[in-house]
């Protein structure tokens, strides 16, 4: 951490600040410039201050924590990068992963149809919500466990994993018999007792991004997983809440190679809900691939005009298959396979 005094700052505030980095355990390093002192402090507890208490101190201009708060889910634990093994699919490796499917089970014909049509143009996992959370509570909330029943009898029999949101801790247990990779949604991502809970299963966790997080609140979200013995984690974007009214959310396409550098885990991109409009999923997903994601969500229903949640988001068949056609070319110019 360093610890920038103000232009002026008094030999004696400089003494007091340093007094007070040394009773809490630091190793203080003086560097007296033509206008500021910097103070560099080594020390085992640079995570448990709060730099804003030192920035209250007289003469403190600021501080600048070097480490990050979140230790797990840090890419120096790991340089090499987390795979995740999800029921044989390996999430983190050389090949980029597609999920495709409904927003929402709606019934057994649709998740029947979906799944044949995503596993024949090559997505490796099935996606469907059997618990909805919708801004309106009039919405279609989804079918629940019988929901479940539906997706992992089409997915296993076209030979892909299931994707499946969890809203509370409470569905864990019966999720867990029917879900390969448990979602946690975008609304959810600072819903602290379900991760907690999570942490305690072995069932991997697809971790979205807030509507309004930021990067570091996404790594320390996945730290409450690691921490907690879950190390089966795969990040998304999914974008975000922005000023930009034109598409439902700002797909942050830079928050891939971010991620992708300051933590060992897989990143992948929800280009689906990032944009909120078909004709824009297919460039957002191209240009997730070419960022270098470690896979992708992408929402597909065999008739989008009557899904019973965003249809408008969601591609024809036909679209999805020419996708992957596209994304078999991307990815080998960035070093991947499909
Ligand atoms: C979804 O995947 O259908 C969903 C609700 O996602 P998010 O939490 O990103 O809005
Ligand atoms: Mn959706």
């Amino acid at each position: 951490m360093f610890v920038v005094m103000e232009q002026g700052a008094t030999d004696a505030q400089v003494a007091a600040v340093i007094e007070k980095l040394v009773t809490v355990g630091f190793t203080v390093h003086r560097s007296t410039g033509v206008v500021h002192t910097v103070l560099g402090c080594v020390g085992p507890k640079e995570d448990i201050i709060d730099p804003r208490n030192l920035e209250l101190l007289e003469g403190v201009k600021e501080v600048h924590p070097v480490m990050s708060q979140y230790k797990l889910a840090s890419r120096n634990f790991n340089p090499a990068g987390t795979r995740v093994n999800v029921r044989g699919v390996e999430i983190g490796g050389d090949a980029v992963v597609v999920v495709a499917g409904p927003c929402s089970v709606e019934n057994e014909e649709q998740i029947e149809r979906s799944a044949e049509q995503v596993a024949v143009a090559g997505a490796k996992g099935l996606r469907g919500g059997a618990f909805k959370p919708r801004s309106s509570p009039y919405s279609f909330q989804g079918l629940g466990e019988a929901g479940l029943k539906i997706m992992q009898k089409a997915a296993h029999r076209h030979g892909l994993f299931v994707v499946s949101e969890v809203m509370d801790h409470t569905q864990i247990a019966m999720m867990e018999q029917y879900v390969d990779l448990f979602q946690v949604g975008a609304r959810n991502m600072q819903n602290f007792n379900l991760l907690k809970e999570l942490a305690k299963s072995r069932t991997p966790v697809l971790l979205k991004r807030g509507i309004s997080a930021t990067i570091e609140e996404l790594l320390l979200s996945s730290e409450y997983l690691l921490s907690g013995g879950n190390y089966n984690v795969i990040l998304c974007e999914r974008g975000i809440r922005t000023f930009e009214s034109y598409t439902r959310n700002t797909m942050d396409i830079s928050a891939i190679p971010v991620v992708k550098k300051l933590s060992h885990l897989p990143m992948m991109a929800d280009p689906s809900h990032g944009t909120g409009r078909r004709d824009k999923v297919i460039p957002m997903a191209r240009a997730a691939v070419a960022a270098g994601a470690d896979g992708l969500l992408v929402e597909v229903h065999p008739t989008p005009d009557q899904a019973l949640s965003d249809g408008a988001q969601s591609l024809y068949p036909d679209q999805f298959t020419e996708l992957m056609q596209q994304l078999r070319m991307i990815a080998p110019a960035v070093g991947r396979t499909l």
